[in-house]
């Protein structure tokens, strides 16, 4: 603790003092609320809910909504929240982050908020990190808004147009990042109102908040459908590149790695995965392709696709990155190794590849919605988040989504021993020595957590102690339902688990064993339904005999695995506690501290050690000079085993590095940030429009208008300075044939010369008008609105769609701006907001043409047709983003359980290795 916090308190200490008051409130009510029969419960949504309706605020309710929560709470969950969690609670409410440890109960805490925002009406989303989570939270919390009398819903993955719309009308839904996200785009691709299913975005509580609103920030949310073909341009983009030689560095800012640009053609930067061209390598392209500037907005495609091509040449591997199998470019999961078919890089990095290698270049998909997480999340009128590591990036949450984070104390002290990190010279030493521990650890049946950064990497050490004879599970956060029960058996006695970070999330590792948790899995055993299972941990009054029975039920069996439990807990505490070993640093410290804070939950023992190798990746790529003289020196001196205290410099040395790429990932969210919030802007008009053409409004008022202001521009466009030299040739061009005859339009030269624009546009407008109520009486009145309506959608989306392929290859382009030194991010905007402003005017003037020229015979060439095979994934972030070590598309989604196996067996997925994975070896 530095010396002012010692003086002054914390940030987090002043603000939880100043909530106090409101924590006593609701600590008052707690008779009151003790006293009610489970009736009167009920009926206090009611009450409450009428407070709100006669002017009282949330703020005024709230003692009382958090008093209900706790009391129901503890009479359907038999879990009564406590001082610590009702502070968590209010911290929530008022929009903000909390952060509390692993085990503290964040599941409870949000129930308060929750309810007490759910009284408005307007629905409030508890976001989690996996489907399991969502359905099990909503399933257990459920209850207790279902005792208060509200309703909660739930978003998961195969759920129906028709089920999710139900689910959002409920008071309180939980879901995921990605479900909320994607059916907010889904809303903004429907074509019909009855296709809608979300209602606003009012309140979200995000569980895991540093995961959702950090690490899964740089890969946007992507929809896509079918492309246009443009595979003569990857073609004659790869023919070039054939030819332009490339220079390979660490880093592309390094002025002694940058000089002599002048022979290369284009730089790779291994560390930040990108590769650009130099000022040689323009003047190529643009000769090759016959222009005069790629820099050109005009020229956007071009460079585009330059870019994916020196990208595919640079960046991507043959046999590491991908493979060539029939005729067809696989991506390599770089996880775990195997084949990903069907996967496709996107933005055109694919065909590209498709061209190096001489296969045939397949049809790009075209991205119909998109939108970051962060954007995302900055729709709702209130955010708040819940973790146990958010601390480090308190700036990060502050800057980006104006969150502070308040350091919720733990209900009982912490005493975990977080050690100094052991250092080897090599990764095989380093493993050696996990090895060693864990044999130690298991020898005297303390139980071990191994946490590491990849499966890969959880598999080489899992073959290391399989061959040392130690018994231990494998997760790698594939199968989070039975992951989970693994994870809450990892604390007994001699357990030993391997696990990637994401693994097991939100389960409690107790020590000794999880008493509830084996009961309801014995419970599942016999048979007896998921529903009752949830009822089984209540005390809320009922008759229901099946509740009585499996409420004895779990009792009797929680009652004997406390017992069988409770020996064995207590020698676990003995032994130390759960022990977490490190097995690499993270890109974060905050991931080092999440898996740390598996150990020493609700006051238990437990300790900590990272082991760190000067071989791993981000040493190598991270660590500065410092480092290479300590590890030349080490090995002069022959040094084995933890060479730690030898080099005291190492510690810093390492947090030095590991702050390294904390503030390059920082910038790569930025970045891909700054650039979305261009097309933000753009995008919450369209939408905004988009919404309003869907409604039931009357369209007739703002169609004259886009008609009359679409004559405008075009007057203005040729009526420019003396009347005498306007171009009205060209004017009449415009509407001849549709909207005026042949001889309309037309003065004599004196006429000319006294003429006004805006008697010119008054006549234009006089025919628009004619013509708009013949068309509506030919058409009929009511079916001229839908025909409206369709015109409107069909132009809105079409230019839309066009405008975000634009934007996206004035992104790539707006890199090479900084070859010519000028702000990508400036440039970007001003060039997109100039074609924003020609795509609204575009649609304006095709949507006037297309209502006054409509006929019933055809109405439906304006029908709004879907937008086809949509596919939603994540994006690569952006290629000229710096990306460090991440691959773009690691996060995928495993096949499906009845798609072949990608393994190359032939048989189902389901049937082969899904089946070898996260068991027992
Ligand atoms: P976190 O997400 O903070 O790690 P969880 O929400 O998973 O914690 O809760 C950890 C465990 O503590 C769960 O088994 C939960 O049921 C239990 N728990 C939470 N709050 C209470 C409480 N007030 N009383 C008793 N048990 C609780």
């Amino acid at each position: 603790m530095g010396l002012l916090e010692k003086m002054f308190g914390s940030y987090s200490q002043g603000q939880i003092k100043k909530i106090m008051g409101k924590v006593s409130a609701v600590e008052a009510l707690a008779d009151k609320y003790k006293g009610m029969s489970d009736d009167d419960m009920r009926r206090t949504s009611d009450i409450l809910k009428a407070r709100l309706a006669e002017g009282e605020t949330l703020d005024d309710i709230l003692p009382d909504a958090f008093a209900a929560v706790v009391e129901a709470a503890d009479r359907v969950l038999g879990k009564r929240p406590f001082h610590v969690q009702i502070i968590g609670g209010v911290i929530l409410h008022q929009g903000r982050i909390a952060e509390m440890k692993t085990g503290e109960g964040k599941t409870l805490v949000a129930t308060m908020p929750a309810y007490l925002n759910a009284l408005t009406g307007k629905g409030v989303h508890v976001v989690t990190v996996n489907d399991y989570l969502a359905r099990r939270d909503s399933e257990e919390m459920g209850r207790v808004y279902a005792f208060l009398g509200l309703t909660t819903g739930l978003i998961v993955k195969e759920m129906s147009h028709a089920e999710r719309r139900q689910n959002y009308l409920c008071d309180i839904t939980y879901g995921t990042n990605s479900e909320f996200g994607f059916d907010y785009l889904r809303d903004n691709i429907a074509v019909h109102r009855t296709q809608l299913i979300q209602r606003g975005h009012n309140f979200a509580i995000v569980d895991e908040v540093d995961s959702i609103l950090i690490d899964e920030a740089r890969t946007p949310l992507i929809i896509s459908g079918p492309g246009k073909d443009s595979s003569e341009l990857y073609l004659k983009a790869d023919a070039l590149t054939r030819t332009l030689s490339k220079k390979v560095i660490k880093e592309i800012n390094n002025k002694e790695e940058n000089t002599g640009d002048g022979e290369y053609d284009y730089i790779v930067d291994e560390k930040a995965n990108n590769a650009v061209l130099t000022p040689r390598g323009i003047k190529k392209v643009e000769s090759w392709f016959g222009i005069e500037n790629l820099n050109d907005a005009d020229n956007a495609r071009i460079a585009h696709h330059m870019n994916q091509a020196i990208h595919a040449y640079g960046c991507k591997e043959r046999d590491v990155d991908y493979v060539v199998k029939d005729n067809k470019v696989i991506i390599v999961d770089q996880f775990t190794g195997r084949l990903m078919p069907g996967r496709q890089y996107s933005n055109g990095l694919h065909q590209a590849i498709e061209a190096k290698e001489r296969v045939s270049v397949n049809k790009e998909s075209r991205v119909v919605a998109t939108i970051t997480l962060q954007n995302f999340f900055r729709l709702y009128s209130k955010l708040s988040g819940m973790t146990g590591t958010a601390l480090t990036e308190e700036e990060e949450f502050r800057e980006i989504y104006g969150l502070d984070v308040v350091e919720i104390p733990t209900n009982k002290p912490m005493i975990r021993d977080d050690t100094n990190d052991r250092v080897y010279l090599t990764v095989e030493d380093k493993y050696k020595a996990i090895v060693e521990l864990v044999k130690e650890c298991n020898g005297m049946g303390q139980p071990v957590l191994v946490g590491t950064v990849s499966v890969e990497k959880s598999e080489i050490l899992s073959k290391m102690l399989k061959k040392n004879g130690i018994k231990h599970n494998v997760l790698n956060a594939k199968h989070h339902e039975r992951e989970a029960e693994i994870v809450a058996r990892a604390g007994e006695e001699g357990a030993v688990t391997i696990a990637t970070n994401m693994a097991g999330r939100g389960t409690d590792i107790m020590l000794g064993g999880n008493p509830e948790y084996l009961a309801k899995c014995e419970m599942r055993k016999e048979g007896i339904p998921e529903e009752l299972i949830t009822e089984c941990t209540g005390t809320a009054h009922t008759s229901d005999a099946q509740i009585l029975e499996v409420r004895q039920k779990f009792s009797e069996l929680y009652a004997k695995y406390k017992a069988d439990i409770a020996p064995n807990a207590q020698k676990v505490r003995d032994l130390g506690g759960l022990y977490i070993i490190g097995s690499e640093r993270h890109e974060s410290r905050r991931v080092d501290n999440q898996l740390r804070g598996r150990s020493g939950r609700q006051g238990d023992p437990g300790r900590s050690t990272f082991f760190i190798s000067l071989e791993d990746d981000l040493m190598r790529l991270f660590g500065d000079n410092r480092m290479e003289n300590v590890k030349n020196m080490a090995v002069r001196m022959g040094a084995e085993g933890d060479i730690s205290g030898n080099f005291k410099v190492l510690s810093n040395l390492i947090e030095n590095a590991q702050k390294k790429i904390e503030s390059m990932n920082f910038r790569s969210r930025k970045n891909v940030l700054t650039y979305d919030d261009v097309l933000n802007e753009q995008r919450k008009l369209i939408y905004k429009q988009r919404g309003e053409v869907l409604s039931d409004a009357d369209l007739s008022g703002a169609i004259r208008n886009m008609i009359a202001s679409s004559i405008e521009d075009n007057v203005a466009l040729f009526c420019q300075g003396d009347p005498e030299y306007w171009n009205l040739s060209s004017l009449r061009e415009i509407y001849r044939g549709w909207l005026i005859g042949d001889g309309d339009l037309t003065y004599s030269a004196d006429e000319q010369k006294k003429l006004k624009a805006d008697d010119v546009v008054e006549e234009l407008c006089g025919f628009a008008a004619d013509k708009y109520d013949a068309q509506k009486e030919k058409i009929g009145e009511e079916l001229f609105g839908d025909v409206e309506r369709n015109i409107l959608l069909h132009f809105v989306d079409e230019r839309w769609l066009d405008h975000i392929d634009a934007m996206d290859s004035l992104k790539q382009s707006a890199g090479l701006q900084a070859y010519a030194q000028r702000d990508p991010v400036t440039e970007y905007r001003i060039v997109g907001n100039e074609m924003f402003n020609d795509m609204l005017a575009s649609i304006k003037s095709e949507t006037a043409k297309a209502v006054l020229t409509v006929s019933l015979k055809r109405p439906e060439a304006f029908e709004r047709r879907e937008v086809g095979a949509v596919r939603e994934g994540r994006a690569a972030p952006s290629q000229n983003a710096k990306k460090p070590v991440q691959a773009p598309i690691r996060r995928s989604a495993e096949p499906g359980p009845n798609e072949p196996c990608p393994c190359g067996s032939g048989k189902k997925y389901k049937k082969c290795c899904a089946l070898k994975k996260g068991g027992q070896s």
